[in-house]
């Protein structure tokens, strides 16, 4: 059994002044009021970056702002650059950095590198295989293809099937794969609602994104135009139910009502968001409306760190109260990543926690990274 103080702690929602945990095989035991523990110690549940690619982490600051499909088409020039060794070492950079920011969880959508990084770097983790392919009749050969690197669950890590979005993968791809999510039991989870770019192509086959597809030579002329909007397409697909939809910047409100309907997560990136330029995020009518809504950095190839409290400063300078804020971070963090009885510190949840110098919550914000804890292991000391 291990004890843990603090003097507040974000507990079942609220904050306790003064508390004892107790912890043992990985998850929570006790929670207890002890008057004067754990002076100048900030317990969080811990933080989680619900979308992030961290092996693009090289691309620190290479990539500067500019129409999606030309940044796209930059991102790619200088990929063709790297070779597989030069990935994986990426991905360890963005894992170190995740850590030194705090960062207990990591949601990370992963197109070339492998598994193991993650896999035994003992943060929770999800690895959401990526997916590409707007020809249908590509389907089999893209889903195979990320089916490949899929590996056993371990105790913190999991693998998750993830179309890269509507714009570049077939109905047929998002299905297969859809498919088997449900029969690995594995979470599912995709790019949503992200470009205005993203609208047109889906209405007409047109735009910025055909274009680029065409130079890529996508074969993108057999693939029909769905004429909806992004999450209604989706929802017609069948693909929604539980999916966790990254950026769902664009969204009607017959948009909210289905992300509601299908129980599904969005994950908000608001530094990537300024990058890109997009009009104000509709991250309070997703949370009045019931839609959980959690904060990821996305890649530094749009976002200028990977640490969940800048997204927690931005999100809170657009008017966000401080406790919503962090239950963003971690509780529909935790659920954006598919995970049970993580997110709380309560009893019988899972040991997790971001440990952050301080006494008061607004120093959650402020105060130096002292521990990060996962499954009752500290990464960090
Ligand atoms: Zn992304």
């Amino acid at each position: 059994m291990t004890v843990l103080s603090a003097e507040l702690a974000f507990a079942g929602g609220r904050w306790v002044e003064g508390v004892e945990i107790r912890h043992e095989g990985g998850a929570i035991r006790s929670v207890k009021r002890v008057r004067g523990a754990g002076r100048g110690r900030i317990l969080l549940p811990g933080l989680v970056n619900a979308h992030t690619h961290l092996e693009l982490t090289w691309l620190d600051g290479l990539v500067k702002p500019a129409p999606f499909t030309e940044w796209a088409s930059r991102l790619m020039e200088e990929r063709a650059k790297l070779g597989p060794h030069d990935l994986e070492g990426s991905l360890r950079d963005g894992i170190g950095r995740s850590v030194a920011a705090g960062t207990a969880a990591v949601g990370d959508f992963a197109w070339l590198s492998q598994n193991d990084a993650l896999r035994q770097s003992g943060l929770r983790a999800v690895s959401w295989r990526e997916a590409l392919g707007i020809a249908p009749g590509r389907a089999e050969d893209a889903a195979r293809r990320a089916l490949g690197f899929l590996e056993k669950k371990t105790s913190t890590w999991s693998p998750g099937l993830a179309p890269h979005a509507p714009y570049s993968c077939s109905g047929e791809l998002y299905r297969r794969l859809f498919r088997e999510a449900r029969r690995a039991r594995i979470p599912f989870a995709t790019h949503l609602s992200e470009l205005r770019e993203e609208l047109e192509y889906l209405r007409t086959g047109r735009g910025p994104f055909r274009e680029m597809l065409d130079r890529l030579g996508r074969d993108a002329g057999s693939w029909s135009p769905p004429r909806r909007r992004p999450v209604a397409y989706l929802a017609a697909l069948g693909v929604l139910g539980g999916a966790t939809a990254a950026h769902a910047n664009y969204l009607t409100a017959p948009d909210v009502a289905l992300l509601r309907r299908f129980r599904s997560t969005v994950v908000w990136c608001p530094q990537t968001h300024a990058f890109f330029g997009h009009p104000a995020h509709p991250v309070k009518r997703l949370l009045n409306a019931g839609v959980p809504v959690a904060l990821g950095t996305d890649s530094l190839g749009s976002s200028p760190t990977l640490d969940v409290r800048d997204e927690m400063r931005a999100a809170v300078g657009k008017g966000l109260p401080l406790n919503t804020v962090i239950r963003m971070a971690t509780e529909f963090g935790a659920r954006a990543l598919g995970l049970r009885k993580s997110g709380r510190i309560a009893p019988g949840w899972a040991a997790d926690f971001s440990v952050i110098g301080g006494g008061s919550p607004q120093e959650v914000l402020s105060g130096p990274v002292l521990d990060v804890i996962v499954a009752g292991r500290r990464l960090k000391s």
